[in-house]
């Protein structure tokens, strides 16, 4: 069977060319090159810090904004050469649920009609869909006598259930989540975690999980994708790549997330980028983590083919060339380092 989503080589662009005054306006690789394919039912973690280029990922999956170069597949059908009306018919098996559920809902109307819009869009009956939208907010944990209320009158963890109920509306096979509980409460987000796993459970739809850590997706994602400067860096079912981590910015995202047993805090691996996340105007040469990679200085010092770069000694695989994601533990376990195994 062919997966429900096959991105291949996905690219994204923005600026380039001049300003009005003639000075050049530098170019922004947000999306440098994306593949992944995403199973039915299936829920895929993209996690990665901001400026990693994961929300544009996740717009151009589902094409609300056009790509630079490369192709979505989405249930055997070119999204990215779709026509208006193609692309148009293929909205209700396609949805996105976004990060901050106040500014994503319109404040004049009910919850009812927020649900039921997306319904009366594709042709359901106005009655018809009022009463689904009822259905939907008792699916997600709501009363349906709430259908009448403002977005004013929620939580914000309830104003993002009245987000995914209208995601959900059209028996969607994929919905993007962009960041769906960054914006709540702990106690609120494994709520929230727990409704999407429990709708996943009963209608087989696959997500797309966009968050900026780890610990968020670990408990929803069959398997992970980690994202740095516009590149997937490392790709894992998720018990490999929380358990045996192969690149070096996934083994310094995995330190900084929390742990609830204090010993084990304790004996924690100290890895840390180097310095803050660069910039996908101005990518390094070789491989785009160099200049933050604390594995290559150790590789270095062990001795080798290297190089001076970033004032200090890097192995010259490093500084001169782009690894390419690739099996590095197990086929399914795909990392983007010249040197998955040394630490
Ligand atoms: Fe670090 Fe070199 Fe691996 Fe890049 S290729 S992650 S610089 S060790
Ligand atoms: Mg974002």
């Amino acid at each position: 069977m062919s997966a429900l989503l096959d991105v291949r080589d996905l690219r994204k662009t923005f600026g380039g060319g001049q300003t009005l005054f003639g000075a050049p306006r530098p170019e922004v690789r947000a999306v440098d090159g994306i593949s992944f394919t995403l199973a039915r039912g299936e829920t895929l973690g993209l996690v990665g810090e901001t400026g990693s280029g994961k929300s544009t990922l996740g717009r151009l999956v589902l094409r609300l904004i056009e790509p630079s170069a490369g192709q979505v597949r989405f249930e055997d059908t070119d999204v990215t050469a779709a026509s208006t009306r193609a692309l148009r018919a293929m909205r209700p098996r396609m949805q996105m649920v976004f990060q901050d559920p106040y500014g994503s809902i319109d404040p004049r109307m009910t919850a009812g009609a927020i649900i039921a819009e997306p319904m009366t869009a594709h042709g359901v009956g106005r009655a018809e869909a009022a009463g689904r939208a009822a259905r939907l907010l008792a699916q997600v944990g709501l009363s349906p006598a709430m259908a009448a209320r403002y977005p004013h009158e929620f939580s914000g963890g309830q104003r993002q259930r009245i987000g995914i109920a209208r995601a959900i509306a059209l028996d969607p096979s994929l919905v993007v989540l962009d960041e769906p509980v960054s914006a709540l409460d702990v106690s609120v987000q494994a709520q929230i975690l727990n409704l999407l796993a429990e709708i996943q459970a009963r209608s087989g739809v696959a997500f797309l999980f966009i968050a900026h850590d780890l610990g968020v997706v670990r408990h929803v994602s069959d398997r992970v994708a980690v994202m740095y400067l516009g590149r997937v860096v490392e790709m894992a079912p998720r018990d490999a790549l929380y358990g045996a981590p192969l690149h070096p910015y996934t083994v310094s995202l995995l330190a900084a997330v929390p742990r609830p047993d204090p010993l084990k805090e304790r004996n924690r691996p100290r890895i840390r980028p180097i310095g803050e996340i660069g910039s996908a105007a101005s990518l390094p040469t070789g491989c785009r983590f160099h200049p933050r990679c604390p594995r290559a200085r150790l590789v270095a010092a062990r001795g080798g083919d290297t190089v001076e770069a970033e004032g200090t000694r890097l192995p010259s695989a490093c500084v001169r060339q782009d690894p390419l994601l690739a099996p590095a533990g197990g086929a399914a376990h795909l990392a983007a380092c010249h040197f998955p195994h040394e630490d």
